[in-house]
């Protein structure tokens, strides 16, 4: 190629990107997006939103890392041309509104007018839920293509993060499940294996100990980083009910949550439905079956942003489902499904239901919840600000001290990074304790974790049985992990990070530390021996007497092997 024609090439690019044509879903899949008996592969959606970013300017998509089993785990970013270009700016006025310890009301005021609402939708954790990736794919589409009154608000007032699947690979194990099944009659049922490799369903149940590469990767990649307004997760439920969940939640919520978020939850919920129920879709449910106790699924709601939650009532994965009127459900929590109510107003009463249902559903939810975010961006922002003001106001407890006298000191390290990874600041006490102080924006989120649960007394009427709680119902750190640690009401000095301690060295490998079990798997992983002192049961990875056993003398070192103990 001559150089006047790469130049001419170049300046053709650099001046119309905007010529590219954004690629329809129904083309770049192969059929229309929810059509009966269609699924998504994983890679197509990666390839997809590759496709979309190359040919509009207001989507960014990124690869944050790998999911457990080795795939891409991808988030978009959606917004105004000109926004997309100073992300980095407005990643600035998040993170300053999210500190009130270093932003005065006057500075927040006008960060408040100059930033956007940063909405994350997470879709399909539970990898049957399929829909949220499809409505993923076709949402995206319209917003680059569709030029209406509230897309042009959404794209001009926030900044959208949209995950198409907080589980890669669980999108391909039902995928896979559902295409061998078809025409059988398995076709439509759950896979028989886990949708995660690890946790199954309990992935969802992974936002307070982050032990899953998708949860830490939201979590360090997004969260920690945006500290989104909204946070609206994705997800489907059983199909003989109510059509559609929206917020607000049942009781018992959680008393660490501040009620601004409460509110602000209802508000948006209710605006959804009100969009849902405007747009003649019926079976619309709120403030019915979901709870708001447990921080497990809770993580955004104790770092001042919303969580909202849809729950569509699923098809067969991709295949129709047809229910009669009498197989509509008579009871749900908080609801009658064949009544009408005043958060069950216009019943579904049964009929043909399809996956392209739940997109459709979905499609409106999306809109309203980002419109609503458009609209009210300048009090949603205040709000945010205001509810880190609340947080580190909190005095009672002054904070928690972990000393460092532990008979754990492996769980020990592990809980506080752990409280670490959800940015709470950890203090070094003058003895070598760790300080949590109350003062700081994520404290309620601290107290949460370490503090006892009384989860409510609700019983099904006076002197009968509890009610059934909805998931877990306490999470206290210190009692799951076995770390001492102490609540104190008066203040406590402390000075700079805690640091952890040098492991302990030497043969002995207290069988009461954490790591002392991880150092043994380790030398059997490469071929050691590893003894174990009958008695304390302590280990040595040396055939030497255990170090502080001898004047016991009733220990009896004895070698163990993988193949007895492993
Ligand atoms: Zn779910």
């Amino acid at each position: 190629m001559s150089l006047a024609a790469r130049t001419f090439l170049c300046g053709y690019l650099l001046a119309c990107p905007a010529l590219a044509v954004v690629p329809a879903p129904n083309a770049y899949f192969g059929h229309e997006i929810g059509a009966d008996k269609t699924v998504l592969d994983w890679d197509k959606v990666v390839g997809y939103f590759q496709a979309l970013a190359k040919s509009s300017d207001r989507l960014k998509v990124e690869e944050l890392g790998k999911t457990a089993d080795g795939r891409p785990f991808i988030a978009a970013t959606i917004a105004d041309p000109d926004t997309l270009r100073h992300l980095d700016r407005y990643i600035a006025i998040q993170q300053k509104l999210a500190d009130p310890r270093k932003t005065t009301a006057a500075e927040a005021e006008k960060l408040v007018l100059e930033g956007k609402t940063v909405v994350l939708i997470t879709c399909s954790i539970h990898a049957t839920e399929i829909a949220s990736t499809h409505t993923a794919v076709e949402f995206a589409y319209r917003l680059l293509t569709e030029d209406t009154p509230h897309h042009r608000a959404i794209l001009k007032d926030t900044i959208v993060l949209l995950v198409p699947s907080q589980n890669p690979d669980g999108v391909d194990i039902v995928t896979r499940w559902y295409r061998k099944t078809l025409g059988t009659p398995y076709e439509g049922t759950s896979p028989p294996e886990l949708y995660h490799k690890y946790v199954g369903h309990d992935n969802n149940r992974d936002w307070y100990i982050f032990s899953q590469p998708e949860t830490r990767l939201t979590v360090s990649k997004l969260h920690n980083v945006w500290h989104p307004e909204i946070t609206y997760d994705v997800h489907q439920m059983g199909g003989n009910g109510a059509r559609l969940f929206v917020p607000p939640w049942l009781d018992p919520t959680e008393p660490n949550i501040d009620a601004i978020l409460m509110q602000e939850m209802n508000m948006m919920g209710t605006a959804m439905a009100a969009a849902l129920t405007a747009e003649g879709k019926t079976g619309v449910a709120i403030h019915g079956v979901y709870d708001f106790w447990t921080p497990s699924r809770h993580y955004m709601a104790f770092h001042a942003g919303l969580r909202l939650l849809t729950e569509s009532a699923s098809a067969r994965i991709a295949s129709p489902m047809v229910m009669t009127q009498d197989q509509i459900a008579d009871t749900a929590l908080g609801y009658n499904p064949r009544e009408r109510s005043w958060n069950y107003l216009e019943p579904w009463m049964g009929g043909t239901w399809r996956l392209r249902d739940i997109i459709d559903y979905q499609l409106i939810a999306w809109d309203a919840c980002l419109y609503n975010a458009a609209i009210h961006r300048e009090e949603l922002l205040r709000n945010f600000y205001r509810v880190g003001v609340r947080q580190v106001a909190r005095t009672e407890p002054w904070g928690f001290v972990i000393s460092s006298k532990q008979a754990d000191p492996g769980a020990t390290r592990k809980m506080i990074e752990t409280l670490r990874f959800g940015q709470v600041e950890v203090g070094k006490g003058a003895d070598g304790s760790a300080v949590v102080s109350m003062h700081q924006p994520y404290g309620g989120w601290a107290k949460s974790l370490l503090e006892r649960q009384h989860y409510p007394e609700d019983r099904l009427y006076p002197g009968g049985p509890p009610k059934r709680p909805y998931d877990v119902t306490a999470n206290t750190l210190p009692l799951l992990m076995g770390v001492d640690v102490k609540t104190v009401d008066k203040a406590v000095s402390f000075s700079g990070e805690w640091q952890a301690p040098a492991a302990a060295s030497g043969p002995t490998l207290k069988a009461s530390d954490t790591d002392s079990w991880m150092a043994v798997n380790r030398a059997w992983k490469v071929g050691n021996r590893v003894w174990r002192d009958s008695a304390t049961g302590d280990f040595s990875l040396t055939s030497r007497r255990l170090e502080g056993t001898e004047a016991a003398s009733r220990g009896a070192l004895s070698a163990m092997d993988r193949q007895q103990y492993g």
